[in-house]
């Protein structure tokens, strides 16, 4: 039985009235987390051979097409656009004003586990501040405690 986490009271954003415990989140496929100022999105090598599998390409074209050096290590490239440096995945024009993924079903796990990270999670305070940047938390379906404490364990260990 895992520790009991702020998450697991009832109504702990102070957005739902229903007494249900766990955090709410839908995307609404805004695109703000996937642009903005120069970032770094994180791959391992089994998520990149997925991507490059997907694209139809090599695993090295792949690395020498969409991913560059950071300070962070290797990242998923960036594209400036009107709205930012947005991910080079990011789809802007299949769904008129709507941001989506287009290697959604691949898409690593730092994009899999958001908002459910760690360190949003150290307190209400930090689940209020990343919310200002996110339309769909607080917002939508609700996801149980122990899901998301299992998503941010697959976030730490991506
Ligand atoms: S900022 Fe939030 S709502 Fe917008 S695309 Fe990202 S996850 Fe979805």
């Amino acid at each position: 039985m895992s520790a009991r986490e702020w998450f697991d009271t009832p109504d702990a954003t102070g957005t739902t009235d229903t007494g249900e415990r766990g955090l709410r989140f839908s995307c609404t496929s805004c695109g703000a987390c996937c642009t903005g100022p120069t970032g770094y999105v994180a791959f391992t090598r089994d998520e990149a051979g997925g991507i490059a599998k997907r694209l139809g390409i090599t695993l090295s074209h792949f690395m020498r097409w969409y991913t560059h050096d950071t300070v962070e290590g290797r990242s998923l490239t960036e594209r400036k656009t009107e709205h930012g440096h947005d991910c080079v995945f990011l789809d802007r024009e299949t769904i008129p004003g709507k941001a989506i993924c287009s290697i959604y079903e691949d898409r690593p796990s730092q994009c899999r586990t958001w908002p459910f990270w760690e360190i949003n999670l150290r307190s209400p305070r930090h689940w209020k501040s990343a919310s200002r940047g996110c339309p769909g938390m607080n917002t939508g379906r609700l996801h149980a405690p122990e899901h998301v404490r299992l998503t941010r364990e697959r976030d730490e260990i991506g």
